[in-house]
């Protein structure tokens, strides 16, 4: 019989679905808390000022074209890519220890990331594990098993406290075996919002160094988080400065808003050594080859636009203050959201709103209580209880406090 007939029944994508189950709602009070994408306070897409002025830069440009990109993208992109991350003063950069490769988005980034690390990293013939923080976002899970890279879990989220459950997190990098792929969101963690803060993450790079476990960035928020580009860097920034060797997996979904464009980046760093340069030379010769079989190359006009803000002084600092407006909308609306459940007198602690940073929120909501608001309030959330900050404005912050203190109580 013809092979496909064995084929089963796949499930919706979770998250997907929800946003499906939204466009359908035809109620007026409706709230979208699922996608982790901005909207401004009038609840829409925000395509930011500094990316509208790119973009017209690049349409009047007599030049433009559809070429083909090489196979490693757009090297005015991923340069400035790199410096954003590393800093621009970085030695990783000067002692040429950094290869990066245009992706197709954080996604992809994360993907060929994956693949190289199956391909290459094995210690006795075998792939190592990588281990994801539990929660993580959900697409990290099949993208590593995709390619065959087993995947265990660290604790990372207390539910008692809603924060970071850094002993818990400590024992588990302690507990793995050396060598270890250790998968780390560099800020504005996704599901929780919860981030180590600069001490805890010098505890974690210090039980990493003497396992000698595998840094795997990932960094989809950069500048989106506290508005500050450098400080949203500061954890990769430490890890370099350490001497490890690692990879960074970098989206400009967020924080360009360029989520349709795929953009993004992925970096090989060496540790110093005398061969630093040469190890990261054969690194971007596999990598190509990788890029090559998988897409050829990379999408092109995202990557300009990011390419031409940030390549020029004025339009950065025109970014930064777009990120600022984003990062700050999402400050207020967690402030208003906690200074109503309070008010309220809410059953519960909600601290934990305005300490979590970043686009999302784990409120600690079960998923009992996150059907009811869907059913009875039309309040779209993922059963985890995470909600998008974004979704929130001063139109419907109030509704949603209370829609959240009638299914607490
Ligand atoms: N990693 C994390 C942690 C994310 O939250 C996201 C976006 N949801 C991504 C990677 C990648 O997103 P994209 O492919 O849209 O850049």
């Amino acid at each position: 019989s013809f092979p496909a007939e064995a084929v089963p029944q796949a499930p919706e994508d979770a998250l997907f679905g929800l946003m499906r189950a939204y466009k359908a709602d035809e109620s007026p009070s409706k709230v979208d808390l699922g996608i982790g994408a901005y909207r401004g306070d009038d609840a829409k897409p925000w395509v930011l000022p500094v990316v509208k002025k790119a973009d017209e830069i690049l349409r009047n440009d007599p030049n433009l074209n559809h070429e083909y990109l090489p196979i490693a993208g757009l090297a005015s992109f991923t340069s400035k890519a790199c410096e954003l991350l590393l800093g621009p003063s970085s030695p990783a950069i000067s002692e040429k220890r950094v290869t990066s490769v245009q992706t197709i988005s954080g996604t992809g980034a994360v993907h060929l990331g994956a693949l190289f690390l199956a391909r290459f990293f094995k210690v006795n013939g075998a792939n190592r594990t990588v281990y994801l923080s539990n929660p993580t976002w959900a697409n990290h899970n099949q993208i590593f098993e995709n390619v065959g890279i087993p995947v265990a879990t660290y604790p990372y989220f207390d539910k008692k406290t809603k924060g970071l459950d850094i002993e818990g997190m400590k024992r588990a990098l302690v507990d793995a075996p050396d060598h270890s792929i250790i998968l780390l969101h560099a800020c504005a963690h996704n599901p929780t919002g919860v981030d180590p803060t600069p001490e805890q993450w010098r505890e974690i790079a210090e039980v990493m160094a003497t396992k000698k476990h595998f840094p795997f960035f990932d960094t989809a928020y950069q500048g989106f988080a506290s508005g500050d580009l450098d400080r949203d860097a500061t954890a990769i920034r430490y890890f370099v400065e350490k001497g490890f060797e690692l990879v960074i997996a970098q989206s400009f979904a967020k924080n360009f808003g360029l989520y349709g464009e795929r953009a993004g980046c992925f970096h090989f760093l060496a540790s110093p050594s005398p061969d630093a340069a040469g190890i990261t030379t054969r690194v971007a010769s596999q990598l190509a080859i990788l890029q090559r079989s998988e897409i050829s190359n990379p999408p092109i006009y995202g990557a300009k636009i990011a390419s031409t803000v940030l390549n020029d002084k004025a339009l950065f600092a025109e970014w930064q203050d777009n990120l600022r407006t984003m990062s700050g909308r999402i400050i207020d609306m967690r402030k208003a959201l906690r200074s109503k459940l309070e008010e309220l007198g809410t059953p519960g602690t909600w601290n934990h709103i305005t300490d979590q940073i970043g686009m999302f929120s784990f409120t600690g909501l079960s998923e009992k209580q996150v059907l009811r608001l869907r059913d009875e309030f039309h309040v779209y959330m993922t059963k985890n209880g995470r909600i998008s900050m974004a979704g929130l404005n001063t139109r419907n912050v109030d509704y949603f406090a209370k829609a959240v203190d009638k299914v607490v109580r």
